[in-house]
């Protein structure tokens, strides 16, 4: 193979984009939007800058691999600092707590409820450590491509250990009694769109990779990473097509052969989509015969995460300075997540995150002003639809109130002079997200590992795909890693065939 077209410059298209101009192919990147990154966006307004999507970096080691991968200094491209405090969790009725990646402090908040609950919570950090280095070895960084890949002695006894079968909340609860800590620990697995309660217990990893790896800043904000690839795959002598949607996946035969773009004919020798796997299989390959077992109706009924509510807020003060995370949790969390994936309602009382870029990056506001960054999950929209803007000016009114209420910010209405939003709507427009569910298929057991669509296609070769939603998964660096898995399976073929 000499020529690959990858479509898609977000986080996951980039880093396959990258890694195949590095070894030596003729890589054509297609981006539809004028600005890479995809859900990793930015919005500049008034001397203020955001994030659009993501904020929080973990596993940096996995940010860092493709720099090094390609004989550069990650610090020249994405300089990180770690975060300390970590992340500060407010509760309606019971204090805070402030949790740190520094064990003597973790320690201290810990004891600060009762040396019981912290032998408890101890004890749950090290029986899901134990899970995550198997999880990590058998599965994230496997692809699967045939049936014997999954189900191998090997792998079928890796799964029976990683006893993934209970969901979060209810794991948790056998190791801590306190509800504050028993949040604090499943509440992560909403940064994949999935509720707590019903999540596979594995994803309390995600709390404890915060911990034991910590969480870091990437300096001008994350969406450094995205331009920084950018900037690598030009350096490397790659080949970009921004503003360029691609209309289809052409395949003859059981065998891609190229994209079309304005109506013409693109010819490759294969294709690595990195466009959200439920729409290209829709939109892109529109011959539900070429397409195997992902009909319409099967996509329609898949299973997708939550989506997200986000307001950009450019304040004219700054505010006393506090965690750059802080999470507020509703008063009924439960009600709150039923609202989300079984009830289709936006929840009457919202928990939600707001994030302080400013704090670790003055260049981010003008001076003397600050940047706050909030986000609400809400559903996706097959659950939920109206974001008219009447109703989207009723829900951004109740956040601020919210806002207002409960955190520092007291009295931020007065002090907005710059705004925008984000709504599921924007991410189905802008990206293509199906149904405008943010981190894509929702990681159920029957969505996961050799069950979640595959990085090589199976019902076509040479196409291959990454990203949110496909193995293993969602999150910034799983969908580098989705992008390494990618390209690890086209090489594969290429040694194969030659
Ligand atoms: C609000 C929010 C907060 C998040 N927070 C975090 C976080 O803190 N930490 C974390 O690790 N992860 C976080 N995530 C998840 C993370 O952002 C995503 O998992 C990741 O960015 C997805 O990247 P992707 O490349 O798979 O998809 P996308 O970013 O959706 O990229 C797909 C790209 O394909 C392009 N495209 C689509 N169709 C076509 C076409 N026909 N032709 C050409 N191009 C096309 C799109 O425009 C887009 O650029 C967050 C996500 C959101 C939305």
């Amino acid at each position: 193979m000499e020529k690959i077209v990858v479509i898609g410059a977000g986080v996951a298209g980039l880093s396959a984009a990258v890694r195949l101009q590095k070894l030596g192919y003729n890589v054509h990147l297609y981006e539809k939007e004028t600005q890479v990154g995809g859900k990793m966006n930015q919005i500049k307004q008034k001397g203020f800058t955001f994030d659009i999507g993501p904020t929080i970096v973990m596993m940096p080691e996995i940010y860092q691999e493709i720099f090094t991968f390609c004989k550069r200094d990650p610090e020249e491209y994405i300089p990180m600092k770690k975060v300390e405090p970590m992340l500060e969790l407010f509760f309606r009725e019971d204090a805070p707590l402030l949790f740190s990646s520094d064990l003597t402090e973790l320690t201290k908040t810990l004891e600060a409820i009762s040396e019981e609950e912290a032998q408890g919570y101890f004890h749950f950090l090290a029986d899901i450590y134990k899970r995550y280095t198997i999880a990590k070895k058998h599965f994230i960084t496997q692809s699967f491509r045939g049936f014997w890949d999954f189900y191998n002695p090997k792998s079928l006894y890796a799964g029976l250990r990683l006893r993934t079968f209970n969901d979060a909340y209810s794991s948790i609860s056998k190791f801590v009694k306190d509800d504050r800590l028993r949040k604090s620990l499943a509440f992560q697995t909403l940064y994949i769109g999935v509720s707590p309660y019903q999540s596979p217990s594995l994803y309390t990893m995600i709390p404890m990779i915060e911990l034991f790896y910590g969480i870091h800043f990437i300096k001008g904000g994350m969406y450094t990473l995205a331009t920084s690839l950018d900037r690598l795959f030009a350096e490397l002598g790659g080949n970009r097509h921004y503003a360029t949607p691609v209309e289809e996946i052409v395949i003859e035969n059981k065998v891609t052969t190229g994209i079309k773009v304005n109506g013409e004919f693109v010819a490759a020798d294969a294709v690595v989509c990195g466009a959200d796997f439920p729409y290209a299989m829709e939109k892109l390959i529109p011959d539900e015969n070429k397409r195997g077992k992902y009909s319409n109706k099967k996509i329609a009924a898949m299973d997708y995460s939550c989506s997200c509510f986000l307001l950009y807020l450019g304040l004219d003060k700054k505010y006393p300075e506090s965690t750059l995370h802080s999470i507020y949790f509703a008063d009924d969390f439960k009600k709150n997540i039923d609202d989300l994936f079984d009830n289709g309602v936006l929840p009457s009382d919202p928990s939600f995150y707001l994030y302080r870029p400013s704090l670790m990056d003055e260049t981010l506001a003008p001076k003397g002003q600050e940047g706050l960054y909030v986000l609400v999950p809400v559903p996706e929209l097959s659950k939920y639809q109206d974001w008219s803007p009447k109703a989207t000016k009723g829900f951004r009114d109740q956040i601020i109130h919210l806002i207002k209420e409960r955190s520092v910010f007291n009295d931020i209405d007065e002090h907005i002079v710059m705004e925008a939003c984000y709504t599921p709507k924007e991410f189905e427009r802008k990206f293509n997200a199906y149904y405008g569910a943010t981190f894509g298929l929702k990681p159920t057991l029957a969505q996961s590992n050799y069950y979640r669509p595959h990085n090589k296609f199976d019902y076509a070769d040479r196409l291959y795909f990454c990203g949110s939603s496909v193995h293993p998964g969602a999150g910034v660096p799983i969908v580098m890693q989705s992008a390494k898995l990618a390209v690890e399976e086209l090489i594969r073929d290429d040694n194969e065939a030659n």
